[in-house]
């Protein structure tokens, strides 16, 4: 779907899914349950994945979730989530690894920090173990670097080479350079131990927007390994939303990034999933991937005074969200569908008979009567006080009507 040439040209395989090369761009996320509860993370890896993660990281810190780890992996089976999980490793990575080899082999890949494997003459030997397991039991790495935990020795090596300098660089862009080569000599280090090269994913995070574009352009253009790509810390609501897809979306338009999360910080109570549908909602909106129908809804103003048009345009979001799990394994092609909510007759009419199919509110005085189109034709007018509920069985009969029926054994696969 595409236009755009991708970078990377290796491609790695996690599981069943394939991150980069001529793979559609993946989306991921990560839990934050406590991994030794098997059944709290269990459940939620496969709200995630329902809401369509990809694939999912699990935190791996301690000999209790270490130990979880092959339980959830079970747990998952059982309830039909084939989804990879990814552990994320951080200090006692190797240890636990040598462990644990149960959760060596459940999971489909590790994510290994070079800035937190350990520290002087630890460190290498550490970050050896740890590429040795992923090799012995045939999984990819994702060599995942974040400046808020940037390998030290390289930090003061690269500082010192810079007071060498006639004309020192900056703070910022030193640290930009300590970011890429701590991505590219761990990855060079990994291939030394005998990683295969078509094992290795990278990342290089960073919280602010034009650090994340300056440096996974540079690591693009230096390496042709697939990139996980990620704002760091992006932050809550739409603060989070925003950054991650200024930044995201720079990248993505030049074919940088095989795979992508988005790291929000939810509301207290708030559904981890949001951080899926945003992912979903950044790549659709680039016209990179569709992933569900897109709802065209006019913003609302002085013509849509009460909260009637609010309330349809979310049930009929609401709708489509909860029963695009069930529409994918069935229907070919119903994710390209476009639906249409409009408050009034000013731009109501028009845009519904762009969509598919749309309806549309009178405006003024929001009097419950609303015409409905059909691929560009006036089809029916919904009346009283369940427009939604009867708008929904219209866009069940649509859809049905429209899209063609997977064959069978596609469907019990999906
Ligand atoms: S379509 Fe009507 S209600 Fe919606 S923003 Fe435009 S004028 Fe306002």
């Amino acid at each position: 779907m595409s236009p755009i040439a991708r970078r990377s040209t290796v491609q790695v395989t996690i599981g069943a899914v394939r991150v980069g090369g001529a793979a559609p761009i993946v989306v991921q996320s990560m839990t934050n349950t406590d991994t030794a509860d098997v059944e709290g993370t269990a459940q939620q890896v496969k709200s995630l994945a329902r809401a369509g993660s990809e694939l999912v990281r699990i935190t791996v810190n301690s000999a209790e979730a270490a130990a979880a780890v092959p339980h959830i992996r079970e747990r998952l089976d059982q309830m039909g989530v084939p989804v990879p999980l990814i552990g994320d490793f951080h200090f006692n990575g190797h240890k636990l690894l040598r462990e644990h080899p149960a959760c060596a082999e459940a999971l489909a890949k590790y994510r290994i920090n070079p800035g937190n494997v350990g520290r002087g003459s630890k460190r290498d030997p550490q970050f050896a173990e740890m590429i040795e397991t992923a090799c012995r039991y045939g999984k990819p790495v994702r060599i995942g670097v974040n400046w808020g935990s940037l390998d030290q020795d390289l930090l003061t090596r690269i500082m010192d080479e810079n007071a060498t300098r006639a004309e020192p660089l900056s703070a910022q862009q030193i640290m930009r350079n300590a970011v890429v080569l701590s991505a590219l000599e761990s990855a060079a280090r990994a291939e030394s131990l005998g990683m295969p090269h078509e094992r290795i994913i990278l990342s290089a995070k960073v919280s602010g927007v034009q650090d994340l574009i300056a440096i996974y352009s540079d690591l693009a253009a230096r390496c042709e390994y697939p990139l996980h790509l990620g704002l760091t810390e992006a932050g809550m609501g739409s603060k989070g939303i925003v950054a991650s897809t200024a930044g995201m979306a720079v990248l993505l338009q030049r074919g940088i990034g095989d795979t992508i999360r988005v790291s929000l910080t939810p509301e207290p109570g708030g559904d981890r999933t949001q951080e899926v549908i945003v992912a979903q909602e950044i790549l659709q909106t680039l016209g990179l991937r569709s992933f569900l129908p897109l709802v065209t809804a006019c913003p609302g103003c002085g013509r849509t005074t009460s909260t009637v048009f609010q309330e349809l345009a979310q049930s009929i979001q609401t709708h489509i969200r909860h029963r695009m799990p069930e529409w994918r394994r069935e229907f070919e092609g119903v994710e390209d569908m476009t639906v249409a909510v409009m408050g009034c007759v000013v731009n109501g009419p028009g845009e519904s008979k762009h969509a598919n199919i749309g309806i549309s509110l009178p405006g003024t005085g929001e009097r419950p009567v609303a015409p409905v189109y059909e691929d560009g034709e006036k089809t029916v007018t919904l009346k009283g006080d369940h427009i939604a509920e009867e708008f929904q069985e219209l866009l069940e009969r649509y859809v049905a009507r429209r899209f063609n029926k997977k064959p069978a054994r596609e469907t019990a696969a999906a």
